[in-house]
């Protein structure tokens, strides 16, 4: 019989799809990450939840390339983004190096940043067209089975203006899937939303954690669906984890005062 090995284990022998070690991050004089530790695991899915300020947003533009790391070293799929490695050494990356991890990585942000003048169709097939090559039916049966999954198959020939906000995240949600990520940056998705809105664009990141193995790091103000969707959530608090566990250990028994103090304003 196979021996079976603990979660622990598994996740010691298995590599780290991303890996943040000792990031660290300054605008001026305001150092926002304090040498971050952090490794996802494939198909893991992470929350980060925090107070305003505390660099979450700045943890994930860093790995979609949109800031670049003070010092420290971010990898994804053991590769360094913003250096490249020539025989043993690390030189700086140029852009056709971060063009190719980039497609491993997707992300939505709070506002949906929709293509105004294409039909819904025409935004999702756009990049399987121009950045992985597929030829326009390819494209089209990818773009209309996702379009499908987020519920908008019948608005396939519809503009985004005549979509509701929560039409036009689940658009940019289906646009960002559709290039197959190895892990999909969610950064506070609804929080441009009205409030009869978020319900939806939650249900459909939920439906598609569950059926994906796509790691994803999810950065909400929204505990249950935190809770719900999490394998792990991390707390942040002035740049550095204050906390991280299991959703039940970290919502339910918080043991920091500052996550308590933190939590209690959802309550
Ligand atoms: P969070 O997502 O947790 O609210 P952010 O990562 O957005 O935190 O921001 C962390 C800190 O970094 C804040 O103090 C913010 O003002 C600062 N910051 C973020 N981006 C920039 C930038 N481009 N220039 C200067 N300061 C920035």
């Amino acid at each position: 019989m196979e021996k079976q090995l603990n979660n622990q284990q598994v996740a010691d022998q298995e590599q780290a799809l991303v890996k943040y070690e000792n990031v660290k991050k300054q605008f001026g004089d305001n150092e926002v990450l304090k040498g971050l530790n952090l490794a996802i695991q494939p198909g893991e899915k992470v929350a980060l939840i925090g107070p305003s300020g505390s660099g979450k947003t700045t943890i994930i533009r860093m790995l979609m390339t949109l800031e670049k790391p003070t010092s420290g070293v971010i990898t994804i799929g053991g590769e360094p983004l913003w250096h490249k490695k020539v025989g043993e050494k690390l030189v700086p990356a140029d852009e056709k190096h971060l063009r190719r991890l980039r497609t491993d990585i997707g992300m939505v942000f709070q506002h949906f940043n929709l293509f105004p003048h294409m039909t819904i169709l025409r935004n999702v097939t756009e990049a399987p067209i121009h950045v992985l090559g597929l030829s326009k039916e390819e494209a089209t049966e990818r773009a209309v089975d996702m379009l499908n999954k987020v519920g908008l198959g019948d608005k396939l020939d519809a503009y985004p203006e005549q979509l509701s906000g929560g039409q036009k995240q689940r658009v940019a949600i289906a646009r960002a899937v559709v290039m197959r990520p190895k892990v999909m940056l969610f950064d506070e998705v609804t929080s441009a939303l009205d409030p009869e809105l978020v319900g939806e664009v939650l249900q459909v990141i939920k439906d598609l954690a569950e059926e994906t193995d796509m790691a994803m790091i999810l950065v909400t103000h929204e505990m249950d669906f935190a809770r719900d969707v999490a394998d792990r959530v991390v707390f942040l608090h002035n740049g550095q984890i204050e906390e991280q566990g299991k959703p039940s250990e970290i919502l339910e028994n918080p043991k920091s005062e500052r996550l308590q103090s933190f939590l209690s304003r959802f309550l």
